[in-house]
């Protein structure tokens, strides 16, 4: 990792940082960030792997469809964790695309009512050390309003080496909604895992008075894994 992309993924002056990545690239060309090749930041091989191919999945005790729009693994998920954690955002559009085909994927059973897209709230902690909260972007870039109906009432311990089991208790009550009621809702969010986050996020909405459709996300992990 450069100084430059360290400096990014440091603090709120990312994207002071960030411009100064953009210029020092200019001079210095960064690797692909999907496979390392020097070149322009996606090369297009990779860009080509971006391509959406939208799937659908049931988490949860109650089956929540979730419709995402990549498979998170190989390129998808080298720039989705760019994106995320490095400050990377010129690397938005591309997932703001795949977003985009998860709800192309998502229409036919959403009906004609009006449905609110609703994000999954971003800790403050993680927010504020970014500088940015990476759903929120994609949403922008994608050109989807959304509604922010949710915020986190505690955080949650690190889940990342938690079963399924585990990560729906870990986050039972961290998230709650208000402003739901009669609401039709899209969840959203940049990758589902166990789908843990999403049910719990669905259970506040319903206990606000909010009707859930199901969720979108940019990627999902593999079933195959035995993340779910
Ligand atoms: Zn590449």
């Amino acid at each position: 990792m450069t100084d430059a992309r360290r400096a990014a993924a440091a603090g709120p002056r990312a994207r002071l940082d960030l411009l100064l990545g953009a210029l020092q690239e200019i001079v210095l060309p960064l690797p692909c960030t999907g496979c390392g090749s020097i070149g322009p930041s996606i090369c297009p091989d990779c860009r080509r792997a971006l391509a959406p191919a939208p799937s659908l999945r049931h988490v949860g005790d109650r089956g929540l469809p979730v419709w995402s729009g990549l498979d998170y693994e190989g390129v998808a998920r080298s720039v989705l964790l760019a994106f995320k954690n490095e400050g990377r955002t010129e690397h938005a559009p591309p997932l703001a695309v795949a977003l985009r085909a998860a709800l192309d994927a998502a229409l036919p059973v959403l009906g004609t009512a009006p449905v609110s897209l609703v994000p999954m709230p971003a800790t403050v902690r993680s927010s504020r050390d970014r500088g940015y909260d990476p759903v929120r972007v994609v949403l922008r870039r994608a050109s989807l309003p959304s509604v922010r109906l949710l915020r986190l009432q505690r955080r949650a311990a690190d889940q990342r080496s938690l079963g399924r089991e585990d990560r729906l208790r870990n986050v039972e009550g961290t998230v709650a909604a208000r402003g739901a009621d009669g609401r039709r809702v899209l969840l959203v969010d940049d990758v589902v895992t166990t789908g843990a986050t999403l049910t719990e996020a669905a259970r506040a909405v319903r206990v606000a008075g909010g009707i859930v459709l199901g969720a979108i996300t940019v990627a999902s992990t593999s079933r195959r894994s035995g993340a779910r």
